[in-house]
């Protein structure tokens, strides 16, 4: 509310690079991706770059995690660790066709496995003191009885349907042209092994990994913002041949009802009379760690409505800086009393400083040349209607000029 409006990020880029509906199921997606991979693989005389992308796609769409954070904040909220094209192209099609990345064969890479992304939903109150959480999951880890072979002996054989390459190719002919469709193969799942009925190992019975349950404690540390990300490196799925990935917390701040954050700085709002407004006024505010601050105006200020007024170091903890803070903006709104005894105003008048409006001293020569008007009541949310659809128009036409705009950042900028 205090800053600009925020660029919207663009969500739909990667929809539009695999030429899929938004709502496509995760099949659409393989499906589409398969069929470009192939098309624009560097191999078959495919641009790098394209080849790239569609895999940047790909690795964000075919994961459910990834493909939320990327609706709701774009490719931004994708950036800080991992995020789009983290991976090499090469390995997300080997990945995805089993076997090596590259047609001819070539031997296999290590891969790096999947992150594992959480959502962390936090109170404005655990960012501004700081909290940990322990949360357990469960994940794969490397059987220890076979260290990761899946047989008792510890020997694997070649996989007879593809060879040990993982991979199967599967020619069909189209009018003049011969193609060739490379997929995982189905006996072994790309793997490129098969492990002997009787020597599969009794803990993990063939699969490599077991299940572990395991206890994080996540330390969401004071100033941490919405949308930051705490990482702990290698504590994903485990798996043979694989550098582990990362489990990644995301940080949500869940809305308060009274303080708005923006960046370092807290808002708080604070709704006056007009008698104290002009007469001054008194109030206890309950910080966010549960301190009671005394808000008090000055002898003789008067607060005008919609004004601002600031406290320094009250605002929210500055991220790994130890004791600084931003700033506590104080958002007035004042309430007028909707009419007033008109004996009273004799009274007020002789009290109250003339406007540089005012139109008291007008000569009866003067009131005599206008005309009379009556000033009625209008439907005030119908007119607030019509102005938000005036200015979301000139925001769409020149979001520079945004008409409201400078009021906007006002309480940012005193
Ligand atoms: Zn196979
Ligand atoms: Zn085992």
């Amino acid at each position: 509310m205090y800053g600009r409006f925020p660029k919207k990020s663009d969500n739909t880029k990667y929809y539009g690079i695999l030429g899929v509906p938004k709502n496509a199921s995760q099949d659409d997606v393989k499906r589409a991706y398969r069929k470009a991979a192939i098309k624009t693989h560097p191999d078959k005389g495919g641009d790098p770059e394209k080849f790239k992308e569609l895999s940047q796609a790909y690795e964000v769409l075919s994961d459910p995690e990834k493909r939320e954070i990327y609706d709701q904040y774009g490719e931004d909220g994708l950036k800080d660790e991992g995020g789009p094209g983290h991976h090499d192209p090469f390995d997300i099609f080997s990945s995805f066709f089993g076997g090596s990345s590259q047609f001819g064969g070539a031997p296999k890479r290590k891969n790096k496995g999947k992150d594992v992304i959480h959502p962390l939903k936090v109170s404005l109150e655990d960012l501004y003191t700081g909290t940990t959480r322990k949360l357990s999951l469960s994940r794969n880890i490397i059987c220890i009885k076979c260290k990761g072979k899946g047989s008792k002996s510890g020997a694997s054989t070649k996989c007879s349907g593809c060879k040990g390459s993982g991979m199967k190719v599967t020619t069909r002919q189209v009018g003049y042209m011969i193609q060739q469709m490379p997929h995982q193969c189905n006996e072994c799942k790309g793997s490129g092994e098969t492990i002997n009925a009787k020597d599969r190992c009794h803990q993990c019975k063939g699969a490599k990994v077991v299940k572990e349950k395991k206890q994080l404690e996540v330390h969401v540390e004071k100033g941490m913002q919405n949308g930051q990300r705490i990482t702990f490196a290698g504590e994903a799925d485990q798996e043979p041949d694989t550098i582990t990935g990362d489990i990644v917390f995301l940080l949500q701040q869940k809305d308060h009802p009274k303080f708005k954050r923006n960046g370092d700085d807290l808002v708080f709002e604070h709704t006056l009379s007009l008698r104290e407004a002009l007469c001054g006024f008194q109030f206890v505010l309950t910080h966010l760690d549960g301190r009671r601050l005394l808000i008090k105006s000055q002898p003789g200020q008067v607060v005008k409505p919609d004004q601002c007024k600031a406290i320094n170091g009250e605002g929210m903890p500055i991220y790994q800086s130890g004791f600084m803070k931003g700033m506590l903006y104080v958002h007035f709104t004042v309430e007028f009393p909707d009419s007033i005894n008109p004996e009273v105003c004799t009274g007020l008048e002789s009290v109250l400083p003339h406007g540089s409006g005012s139109t008291s001293q007008l000569t009866d020569k003067e009131l005599d040349e206008c005309e009379e008007t009556t000033l009625h009541d209008v439907n005030e949310d119908e007119m607030r209607r019509k102005k938000a659809k005036q200015s979301q128009e000139a925001y769409e036409e020149d979001e520079e000029d945004m008409p409201g705009g400078a009021q906007r950042v006002q309480c940012a900028q005193q």
